[in-house]
């Protein structure tokens, strides 16, 4: 089978890889959809980011789904032919932390595609993935395996939108829009929130957001004082979701959000530095979120149901071969939302 291998900056390849054989509690799923995230593309223009650095050949991928080529012996939960979303998340169940129910912080994690630890873990851009069993959540087959996809990222956003606390009723401002503000968008409308607004400083991911019609959208950077109106009597929002993981994304929302506000910040960039006063005399809360554990099967249940639909979200589908074009068309954020890659 093939799979998408990256060596370097700027050296992705399509290399010629076995598949393992299968244990008991395995299958083997045919993947059909591939999305591209942020880290895969932080890998693919700068060979890792921060202090994850490429130390070896790695497959990239982590959002995939796929058909269910053939099942071990003891898998009694899926068939051959059956449409799954695969969760690349691999917590080992045995340490402290997936023990007390925290598996998204487990010791051991093998989450796909992840230079973190060494060996690398490899990820799920290939024809024929070998996993576990538990990993395999079947979709309905009212939607593409495009669709889903994107349960991964949904998950990340899902979980952001707990790490939130109650959203009904809720003013909501998102900034940076994104694949996961998008998301956070949907997943906020879905929680209940009573007004949304979300900013960016591209036009073109923002009308892919106004076209959601749950959201107002404004450019920041074209509009500076975009979000003058919610600065009224200390602040308007109840919640930020920060998803550009710009500082000054964050920095200038903080005079828009009500005193008591609750900041989830699901974006990830280098240092930030933070006016400490406007957080301690508005008692604002600055939370983090990092990856999910059981909301990816909530996620595969709202993109099943179409409860959330994500399709509005699909910019592009290549096939893997050119991949080095879907890489550069997801950095491209003039151009494209969400790409995916077609594999088999
Ligand atoms: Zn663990």
């Amino acid at each position: 089978m093939k799979a998408l291998v990256i060596h370097a900056a700027h050296d992705l390849r399509l290399e010629e890889r076995a598949v393992e054989p299968l244990k008991p509690r395995e299958i083997a799923v045919r993947i059909g959809a591939g999305g591209i995230c942020g880290s895969d593309l932080h890998y693919f223009h700068n060979g890792g980011f921060g202090a994850v650095r490429l130390k070896e050949p790695m497959i990239l991928g982590h959002e995939i789904a796929g058909t269910v080529a053939s099942v071990g012996a003891e898998v009694a939960s899926v068939q051959p032919g059956d449409r799954v979303a695969v969760s690349p998340s691999r917590p080992c169940g045995a340490c402290r932390y997936c023990l007390a129910g925290q598996q998204n912080h487990c010791l051991n994690m093998r989450f796909y595609g992840s230079a973190m630890p060494f060996p690398h873990i490899q990820g799920a851009f290939r024809e024929v993935l070998v996993c576990d069993a538990v990993q395999a959540h079947k979709v309905s087959g009212e939607v593409s395996l495009g669709e889903a996809a994107f349960c991964e990222p949904l998950a990340v956003c899902l979980h952001a939108a707990r790490r939130a606390g109650p959203l009904l009723g809720k003013r909501v401002l998102v900034t940076g829009c994104g694949p996961i503000g998008a998301l956070c968008v949907l997943s906020a409308h879905a929680a209940g929130a009573a007004e949304i607004v979300a900013t960016d400083i591209a036009d073109a991911t923002l009308a892919v957001v106004q076209k959601l019609g749950i959201a107002k959208t404004l450019n920041t950077a074209a509009d500076p004082d975009a979000l003058k109106p919610w600065e009224a009597d200390k602040g308007s929002f109840d919640v930020l979701f920060e998803a550009s993981g710009n500082m000054r994304a964050l920095t200038g929302a903080l005079a828009a959000l009500r005193p008591g506000a609750v900041i989830v910040q699901v974006g990830t960039g280098g240092d930030f530095t933070l006016p400490i006063s406007v957080l301690v005399a508005k008692e604002l809360e600055l939370r983090g979120t990092f990856r999910f554990h059981e909301e990816f099967a909530t996620a595969v249940q709202m993109i099943s149901s179409r409860h959330i639909d994500v399709r509005p979200l699909l910019s592009a589908t290549l096939p893997m071969d050119r991949a080095v074009e879907a890489f550069q068309l997801a950095s491209d954020r003039s151009k494209a939302m969400k790409v995916q890659i077609a594999f088999g």
